[in-house]
């Protein structure tokens, strides 16, 4: 059993993943408008795991009783602006998410709730590959460039990913 207030914050975390989802589907549209289709399956992957994500939440709550609530999900409410920039934008919403995610771990220790603290640590985890997987990326844009031959040299190695 989980506290109210933590089902709450476990529901609002829930919702949150599924408008990453959105961002990340919202960036996958838009590679494919420039023609950037290895962009554009790697943003669709990435929009999956989010959903994937969002689900874990949804388990987690039903698993210890509580109530699955859903809310509204909020628009991705970013400009894409440049193949690069999602890049970038993506690196800023992953930092968001960690910031979340630690405050439910702070949170969940506050209440001596040992079972969310071991929920979220494999969500601890997976933002530190998040984070890594983006940095990555953005180090090779500034090595090749944000233009031109690199963009299509990572479109490339993008679309490889499964
Ligand atoms: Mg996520």
């Amino acid at each position: 059993m989980i506290s109210k207030k933590m089902t709450a914050a476990l529901n609002d975390q829930l919702n949150f993943e599924f408008h990453s989802a959105y961002l990340y589907l919202g960036m996958a549209a838009y590679a494919s408008s420039l023609g950037l289709n290895g962009f554009a399956g790697w943003f669709k992957t990435q929009a999956k795991e989010e959903m994937e994500h969002g689900m874990k939440f949804y388990h987690y709550i039903q698993e210890q009783g509580g109530e699955v609530a859903l809310e509204d999900v909020a628009a991705p409410g970013v400009k894409f602006i440049s193949a690069a920039g999602l890049f970038e934008q993506s690196l800023t919403h992953e930092k968001k998410v960690t910031q979340r995610i630690a405050n439910l771990m702070a949170a969940a220790k506050k209440e001596d709730d040992y079972a969310t603290e071991s929920f979220l640590l494999w969500f601890l985890n997976e933002q530190v590959e998040e984070e890594a997987q983006l940095a990555d990326i953005l180090q090779k844009l500034a090595i090749g460039g944000k233009t031109g031959n690199s963009l299509l040299i990572l479109d490339g190695i993008l679309g490889q990913r499964k």
